[in-house]
């Protein structure tokens, strides 16, 4: 049976209460059309995927915060750049 919160989800599931893993932060940025979920909506590689996305006549989506439960939710990773220092275990 899995710890539920306060708010009656599991944990880990729960935007408010679950924890915050070493080296993340409780709110990301994500775009819909992106795989990773950023430290900061003006990081260098968000903006440049952006660029490219442009360049090959991609639409690109506007940048959202989230909370970074609802972003692995989505399966998505940590941006290798903006988390640079995290080591998923
Ligand atoms: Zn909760
Ligand atoms: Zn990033």
């Amino acid at each position: 049976m899995d710890e539920r919160c306060i708010h009656d989800l599991v944990v880990q599931q729960c935007v408010d209460c679950a924890p915050v893993p070493e080296g993340l932060v409780r709110f990301v940025y994500i775009t819909a059309g992106g795989e990773v979920f950023h430290r900061s909506s003006a990081c260098k590689a968000l903006e440049e995927g952006q660029e490219y996305a442009l360049s090959v006549g991609m639409d690109t989506h506007p940048r959202r915060r989230v909370a970074l439960a609802e972003a692995t939710a989505e399966g998505r990773g940590a941006c290798a750049y903006c988390f640079w220092d995290y080591i998923p275990r």
